[in-house]
């Protein structure tokens, strides 16, 4: 039975609930009445309950997609403005003992397997630290023999030690399997930003089809990870999401709105983020048996996400192709990677494979980070590298009220602006460092509070004069 604040994943994710709330949502869709009153409550940045959502999720009327298109655009550019975060993924190790019949590193689909020595970690560092890159999310598969708790921790320890001239990583993300409270704790105390765990899907009986053996065949250890992290472990900011293609879509965005509602219910938060991974071909994997989301589904459901939870990151990843990946960053993403790579030491030895080892999955945008970033700023995104909130301890619940106040843009536009200087002082060849500084000097003048503004003019020009790290 459906229970917001049951800590039983079988009741906060619960399938009847799922079902109904489809149902009534396919007939809401239908009354123009109800549809408007939602889009009125969802345009005053309210957000939207799941119930609400599903109605959305199943409006077909193209007139009405189109005001859905532009209702996201609008609320993303209220509360985040036109900044794009960036980062990068990293992967650490390819050991996996689980069977996940998606994922190119499943157990019994490969044998040869390695995970990054100290050393080769931090040439992966360098590399990443030479691309202007801040912020990290660790990736690795669960093996607790090759790849224990204490080699993450170390490897998170080596990452925040390395650096490279002005280079350093400010905030290193981790999506590693679901885990004890003790571990959980662990990560936090050396250093974790966000958390990150996929559900992969929230229908139980496709995520046991889907994952065969291993620790990650267990439903409920996997769907209350987040519960044990933030009630037990100490985590406040943790970000979840689905992996489009594995089940319907409908069923999954219920899901995903579920757990957020839950998870606010019973830890006060909700996710600081929702990642929208789309099934994409790996080696090895048979893709017959999918319901992969084609363009417009996809486009559909996270603009309705967006509506949905309108203060929560959205992130996009490199599974997506580069003119793909404009349509969904104006309709509501906020965060994404760019010069991914997907398998284990490949930013410090691009193209060194090794025999029978191959990566995680196939990339959409194989673009360099250069090159995506002057495709932002030419559509007028600001690009970034900021990470001040969590070094200033403005996480988890302390995040939200400034973001719902308002005060994100007193605090975040200017720290985007800072970051991005830094990138282009730094990183950056003579065409990026051309439109980066037209794009700074035009934003700069439209910062509403001048003690802010005046500020930032300052900022600019110490960074000019070699200083680094200037925050809001
Ligand atoms: N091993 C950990 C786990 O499974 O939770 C975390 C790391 S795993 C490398 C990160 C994510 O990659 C998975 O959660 C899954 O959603 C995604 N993934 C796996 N196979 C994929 C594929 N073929 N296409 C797109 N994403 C995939
Ligand atoms: Fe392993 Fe994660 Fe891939 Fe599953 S998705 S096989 S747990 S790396």
């Amino acid at each position: 039975m459906y229970d917001i604040r049951s800590l039983d994943a079988n009741e906060f994710i619960d399938h009847a609930e799922i079902m109904s709330s489809l149902e009534e949502g396919k007939k809401a869709a239908l009354n123009r009445a109800v549809v408007e009153s939602i889009l009125e409550k969802a345009a005053s940045y309210q957000g939207l309950t799941h119930r609400e959502a599903a109605a959305l999720l199943y409006v077909e009327d193209k007139e009405i997609l189109e005001r859905m298109y532009a209702l996201a655009r609008k609320i993303k550019e209220h509360i985040y403005g036109r900044r794009i975060v960036m980062f990068a993924p990293l992967y650490l190790s390819d050991y996996c003992v689980n069977n996940c019949r998606y994922c190119g590193f499943h157990a019994s689909n490969r044998t040869v397997r390695r995970r990054l020595s100290q050393e080769e970690l931090r040439e992966e560092v360098l590399a990443l630290e030479k691309l202007g890159h801040k912020r990290l999310l660790l990736e690795a598969g669960e093996d607790d023999k090759n790849c224990p708790i204490d080699y993450i921790l170390e490897c998170m320890r080596t990452i925040y030690d390395t650096k490279l001239h002005n280079g350093s990583i400010r905030r290193v993300n981790v999506d590693i399997a679901a885990t004890t409270a003790e571990n959980y704790r662990k990560l936090k105390e050396a250093g974790l930003g966000t958390y990150i765990l996929f559900q992969e899907t929230y229908h139980k009986p496709t995520y046991e089809f889907m994952h065969k053996g291993g620790p990650k065949a267990d439903y409920e250890w996997h769907t209350e990870a987040m519960d044990r992290g933030m009630l037990h472990g100490g985590l406040d900011d943790v970000g979840i999401g689905a992996l489009f293609g594995l089940y319907d879509w409908h069923y999954e965005v219920m899901g995903l709105l579920m757990h957020a509602e839950h998870l606010e219910a019973v830890a006060g938060v909700g996710p600081h983020t929702i990642s929208f991974p789309r099934l994409l071909p790996a080696e090895g994997v048979d893709y017959s048996a999918y319901k992969l989301v084609n363009d417009s589904d996809f486009k559909h459901l996270i603009a309705v996400t967006r509506l949905a939870v309108p203060y929560t990151g959205m992130i996009l990843t490199t599974r997506e192709s580069a003119e793909f990946r404009r349509e969904l960053l104006d309709i509501g993403m906020s965060q994404m990677s760019a010069g991914s790579c997907v398998g284990v030491g490949g930013y410090a030895h691009p193209g060194r494979e090794v025999p029978g080892e191959a990566p995680q999955f196939r990339l959409a945008d194989e673009r360099k980070p250069e090159d995506v970033l002057k495709g932002l700023v030419r559509d007028g995104y600001l690009p970034s590298f900021c990470t001040a909130c969590y070094r200033s301890g403005r996480t988890g619940d302390r995040f939200m009220p400034l973001a719902k106040s308002g005060e994100i843009s007193n605090c975040c536009q200017p720290n985007a602006l800072l970051t991005f200087k830094e990138y282009l002082l730094d990183y950056a060849d003579g065409e990026l460092k051309a439109l980066g500084e037209r794009m700074i000097e035009t934003e700069v003048g439209q910062i509403a509070r001048e003690s802010i503004r005046v500020r930032t003019l300052d900022y600019l020009k110490r960074l000019e004069a070699g200083e680094r790290d200037l925050r809001f």
